[in-house]
């Protein structure tokens, strides 16, 4: 366990979230943060062309460019070409990928704290995100169960992916706590790294973390012609991770009428009213809380 490893932070895979930008630029004018006993990661702003505009993406969400499928088909535009060459830089996306790790940093509108996103069958990220949920026991653990091949993430091409959304902070914008609960968890996240590589992490074993699963997602109230016609209730307003049971406010239509919830359970809810979402009117995702244990 004492081979060098190649990790990689990045930021600005979604050009307005300026979160990443700026600690990508910190970390670049004081590489010792990023430099730990066993290794130094390096660092990548994502997508630069989306940056300069001051926007989430130019022609299509690079965040969802990094499946195989598009990886290794014609590039239609701006950012399957970047994400093939980001690929070409750091993969190939699979087991022979050059790097090691990639922490992608993202931030969000809603109201969801440090959120850790790791995939379902990498249980070496989910030892991180519980490592990390150890030192920042506020944030939690977000886990999703795309299979390696058609996970379009970014962070996907490395052998283990890991990433970090923050909120809530508008886009195009920086604020402080959220830019320091981000680096934190990068800090942390780094450290997790190196007692791994050393042998040395203390998870219990088995592992056990509570998790949220995604389940769906929503979609803003629309009128026959598609047009959104009212928003999130108030009462659900920045309740990201709370519970949001049958027969509860969740919408509010433009007239002041109520729309309750229908669904046959109760859920949790997250990405409440992200305002990158509304390119797709999408209004919240539901999530299921789980007990998750795991072999380390
Ligand atoms: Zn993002």
């Amino acid at each position: 366990m004492s081979e060098t490893k190649h990790v990689v932070i990045a930021g600005g895979t979604h050009g307005n979230e300026r979160t990443g930008v700026q600690l990508i630029r910190r970390f670049r004018a004081n590489p010792k943060e990023l430099e730990r006993d066993r290794f130094k990661a390096t660092t990548l702003l994502a997508n630069e062309l989306a940056i300069s505009e001051n926007c989430r993406y130019l022609d299509q969400d690079l965040n969802r460019c990094f499946s195989s499928a598009l990886l290794n088909g014609k590039a239609e535009n701006r950012e399957q070409s970047r994400a093939q060459e980001i690929n070409r830089l750091f993969g190939p996306k699979g087991a022979s990928s050059q790097t090691d790790w990639i922490i992608d940093l993202h931030t969000t509108t809603a109201n969801m704290g440090v959120t850790l996103v790791v995939q379902q069958h990498d249980s070496l990220a989910l030892d991180m995100a519980l490592y990390v949920q150890q030192q920042m026991p506020d944030s939690v653990i977000f886990y999703e169960d795309n299979a390696a091949d058609v996970d379009p993430f970014l962070c996907s091409i490395a052998r283990h992916g890991f990433l970090i959304e923050v909120g809530p902070v508008a886009q195009g914008l920086l604020r402080w706590e959220i830019f320091e609960q981000t680096r934190m968890a990068v800090m942390h996240a780094l450290d997790f790294i190196d007692l791994q590589i050393k042998g040395s992490v203390n998870l219990p074993s088995p592992r056990e973390a509570e998790v949220y699963e995604f389940i769906k997602k929503l979609h803003l109230p629309l009128d026959e012609n598609g047009e959104v016609r009212g928003m999130i209730h108030p009462d659900l307003q920045d309740k990201d991770y709370q519970q949001l049971s049958p027969g509860e406010p969740i919408f509010i239509l433009d007239t002041g009428e109520t729309l309750l919830f229908e669904y046959p359970e109760t859920v949790h809810v997250a990405f409440v009213n992200e305002a990158a979402y509304y390119d797709q009117a999408h209004a919240l995702s539901l999530m299921r809380k789980r007990n998750l244990t795991w072999n380390g």
